[in-house]
């Protein structure tokens, strides 16, 4: 047995990956008859980062994550460990459809049958509206194309170019996967965001056949790809602190930290605090500035990973201001990269998570703002923004009724931009931590930005921290 006064953890960041880390070191340890003591130092006066949920007259407006892939089941896992299996709250799968802008600004709906931008059921890559006859042509060579994915990774936009064209690239799948990451698809890697494609091409020689397979192998009809919990998603951050033993530290800005004969030294204003582990759960940025004193080269390569500023407004409206009363229908459109306009996407939020609405003729819209080609209006005051952000909306959808109400929330240089070859990198930035003995790197920069994956990451991490602290007090 590891006594309390023996193993002292300090995590630096409460974000959902300082939070989880800490959740599951709690367990990790107490499974493994491990008594640790762990404090996690947050900058700011309140936990869960980019998790930010406000509740105004009984409205859910999100500012950062909205919901989590089913598909990645660790998130849903997690809330179900935390007694939050009745929170959890489904999209509307009914009402699933999204609409594309076109070159002219009109919106033209996505196809139906189609996953990610791919078809995934017979004829409906026939009656879709996009891509041209002659992007369907080309599509369609993707059923007896031979596998030529290279060795390692390439960009999302290279991968769809080579199965299926340019067409869909520009109109189709290109814009959900580079809208999901707000990332430019001929940077982003494909093995750290869309590993499965690669996999189903791999499989099945085809990526439509894969998908379809996918799909015919599910009985009845598919779950909703998309889960929230009904209070928001900031429910999950603050169930985490409300289940750990001690709170947070909060306004507590780690601002150094020193390797010493017996652990590290963090400093945080005047406050000094010995761990033997420390875990960085802040992005790679704020890390490299940690590490630089004692790690020059990592500091450097951590360094490397680019961000992206973006913002979202979240506007509402009364329904007649609408110039047609079932807009709101489906769950929203994407506005290709290629349009370069401030406005990238717009979700309908009463219409993706249904029940959270408490007036039927209130319509919340939230629109996405910036990405690598326009991120420049994410510094503008708050009235310009709006006014950037309305001019696009009255473009696309003819709505220019004054909002009732605007909630805005930015993240400058929030958006990890994972480029082709990202995960190699992060191997060999996970090597170099290692050589300094109780360092611990985890988070969103890392391996998966996404709730689910960020709590995957910090799962792995209490083990790897659990596992190290068990073999310390074996040796000693
Ligand atoms: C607008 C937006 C929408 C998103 N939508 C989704 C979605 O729908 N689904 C999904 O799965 N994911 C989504 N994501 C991604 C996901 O929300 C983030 O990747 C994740 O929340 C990041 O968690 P993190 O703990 O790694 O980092 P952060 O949330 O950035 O937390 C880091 C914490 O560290 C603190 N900190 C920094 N420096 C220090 C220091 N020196 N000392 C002490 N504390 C420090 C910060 O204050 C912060 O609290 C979205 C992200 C954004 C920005």
């Amino acid at each position: 047995m590891v006594h309390a006064e023996d193993f002292q953890i300090v995590i630096v960041g409460g974000g959902i990956a300082g939070l989880s880390t800490a959740w599951f070191l709690r367990k990790e340890a107490r499974a493994r008859g491990m008594a640790a003591q762990v404090r996690i130092l947050e900058a700011r006066d309140r936990a869960g980062g980019k998790v930010v949920t406000e509740r105004p007259d009984g409205l859910v407006i999100e500012g950062g994550p909205d919901s989590m892939f089913r598909e990645k089941p660790w998130g849903l896992a997690l809330c179900r460990e935390l007694g939050l299996a009745d929170d959890l709250l489904d999209c509307d799968v009914a009402r699933m459809k999204v609409a594309l802008a076109r070159g002219d600004g009109r919106l033209l709906p996505y196809p139906e049958g189609f996953r990610m931008g791919i078809p995934t059921r017979g004829g409906s890559l026939l009656t879709a509206g996009i891509p041209s006859w002659r992007g369907k042509l080309r599509m369609v060579r993707d059923l007896w194309m031979p596998d030529g994915a290279p060795e390692g990774d390439e960009s999302v936009a290279s991968f769809l170019r080579r199965r299926f064209g340019q067409e869909v690239v520009d109109d189709l799948a290109g814009p959900m996967m580079s809208g999901i990451y707000t990332a430019d698809p001929e940077r982003l890697s494909l093995l750290a965001t869309f590993p499965r494609f690669r996999d189903l091409e791999r499989k099945h020689g085809s990526v439509i056949r894969g998908m379809r397979t996918a799909a015919g192998a599910r009985r009845g009809d598919p779950p909703a790809p998309f889960v929230s919990l009904r209070g928001g998603m900031q429910t999950l951050t603050d169930r985490i602190q409300s289940r750990l033993g001690t709170a947070p530290e909060m306004g507590c800005q780690v601002t150094a930290l020193t390797p010493t004969p017996a652990g590290w030294l963090i400093r945080s204003g005047d406050m000094e605090v010995r761990a033997q582990a420390v875990v960085l759960a802040v992005p790679a940025p704020e890390a490299a500035r940690l590490v630089a004193p004692f790690d020059a080269g990592l500091a450097t390569d951590l360094r490397r990973l680019r961000f992206v500023s973006t913002a979202n407004l979240t506007l509402a409206f009364r329904r007649r201001a609408l110039p047609k009363p079932d807009m709101d229908a489906g769950f929203g459109f994407l506005v290709p990269r290629k349009a370069q306009r401030a406005v990238t996407a717009g979700t309908w939020s009463g219409t993706k998570f249904p029940g959270r609405l408490p007036d039927p003729d209130l319509v919340l819209l939230r629109l996405f703002v910036g990405n690598d080609l326009t991120e420049s209006v994410v510094a503008l005051e708050d009235d310009a923004l709006r006014a950037a952000a309305r001019e696009d909306l009255a473009r696309l959808t003819g709505i220019r009724a004054e909002p009732t109400r605007v909630w805005i929330h930015r993240w400058p240089q929030g958006n990890p931009q994972y480029d082709v070859g990202h995960l190699d990198q992060v191997d060999q930035w996970m090597a170099a931590a290692r050589v300094h003995p109780g360092l611990y790197l985890t988070g969103s920069s890392y391996r998966g930005l996404s709730l689910p994956d960020v709590v995957r990451q910090a799962e792995a991490t209490a083990k790897e921290v659990v596992d190290a602290g068990l073999r310390k007090s074996d040796a000693s």
